[in-house]
């Protein structure tokens, strides 16, 4: 029976993965080099969090706080839900020198123009986006979408580009959960690339180059974190971070202003499914740097963009952060120590209930 019950769980534990290969990264179309061979055990030690104790709901020196007063002596509002405000600190914005003195020689400039926003989530200062309800994270979903339209639509503004950072490992001190829009007059690098590469693969294929992704992913199966009717999570194939998250609706949309309220709904319901899981893995606020990749707002025909929202965590383990050293900073090419499978099979053995509620880990 002993025998039994061992081979049992034998066989529904993955197989220890010992990756090593390159995989072909079809968005940003680079290499990214798997050497998985190389690590060591997956964390099997103290949830990091156990003693930690909880923030207060309001904290009197937080900027983001409702009531409280701002670096530009600004008052927030005593709000209720969420919260957007112009950036106090913009690095983009109408104050930037309208006609910067032009550079010698072959160098070029021009001024820093567009729009930087903050976007609190909610009044409380205790929580993070994983511990919000359902409800919570579609009216989210709804302010990203009002933001983009906004700001979108004016002259001069290409790009929007939504994301998080979470954590003090990202460079952020203030817990207070929030978000931040550049809304510029430029497209950013990786949005760029993402944008041609779909447009040239719809133009060669008549397909969405996100949906043969999804496609393959659900053939495979592997790498899948959780999936609804109209949308999906999934840690890709080329991932270049440890725990990276791709969560994106399952028809194809060049930005998110156009779900409908179903595909809303099911999209924060898998986007709250994964924070939930990335926080139980080590029973810990998870950091994370997650942008919106939308089309851009330039005019341009983007039919072949799918929009998705991607998660990069800087931490392969509690502690132990993924230095971008020789051949990220260097060379420009990620070197991944973890295999895509061996990750997403942690992350879908995780409870699915926040570990401050119930849940600590289901395995
Ligand atoms: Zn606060
Ligand atoms: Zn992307």
């Amino acid at each position: 029976m002993v025998q039994e019950l061992e081979t049992f769980f034998q066989s529904i534990i993955p197989a220890r993965a010992t990756v090593w290969e390159e995989r072909w990264h079809p968005l940003r179309e680079e290499w990214v080099i798997v050497a998985a061979h190389r690590q060591d055990r997956p964390w099997n030690g103290e949830l990091v969090d156990r003693n930690h104790t909880p923030l207060a709901l309001y904290d009197a020196d937080c900027y983001l706080c409702p009531g409280n007063s701002r670096v530009g002596g600004e008052i927030n509002p005593k709000y209720h839900g969420v919260f957007v405000f112009d950036n106090d600190h913009p690095c983009v914005g109408p104050n930037a020198p309208a006609n910067p003195i032009p550079p010698a020689g072959i160098y070029r400039n021009r001024p820093a123009q567009g729009v930087a926003r903050v976007i609190c989530y909610t009044p409380r200062h205790d929580l993070t986006l994983a511990e919000l309800a359902t409800v919570e994270i579609e009216n989210l979903l709804a302010t990203w979408q009002d933001q983009y339209l906004d700001l979108g639509r004016r002259p001069g503004i290409n790009h929007v580009l939504i994301f998080e950072n979470k954590g003090e490992v990202v460079g952020v001190s203030n817990p207070h959960p929030h978000c931040q829009v550049y809304a510029t007059n430029f497209v950013f690098k990786t949005i760029e690339t993402e944008a041609k590469v779909s447009d040239s693969y719809l133009n060669e294929t008549g397909r969405v180059l996100f949906q043969d992704i999804i496609a393959t992913e659900q053939r495979d199966g592997a790498r899948i974190i959780c999936e609804n009717e109209r949308a999906i999570a999934f840690v890709p194939y080329f991932a270049r971070y440890a725990y990276e998250v791709f969560v994106a609706p399952k028809q194809t949309h060049a930005n998110l202003t156009t779900l409908n309220d179903a595909e809303v709904a099911d999209l924060a319901a898998v986007l709250r499914d994964v924070l939930i899981r990335f926080d139980n893995m080590w029973g810990m606020r998870f950091p994370y740097v997650m942008p919106l990749h939308q089309a851009p707002t330039d005019g341009g025909d983007y039919s072949g963009f799918h929009a998705h929202i991607e998660f990069h965590p800087p931490l392969r383990k509690p502690g132990l952060l993924k230095y971008l050293a020789g051949p990220e900073i260097g060379g420009g090419n990620f070197l991944s120590d973890t295999a895509a499978e061996e990750k997403a099979a942690e992350l879908r053995a995780q409870c699915t209930v926040h570990y401050t509620r119930k849940c600590r880990k289901s395995a």
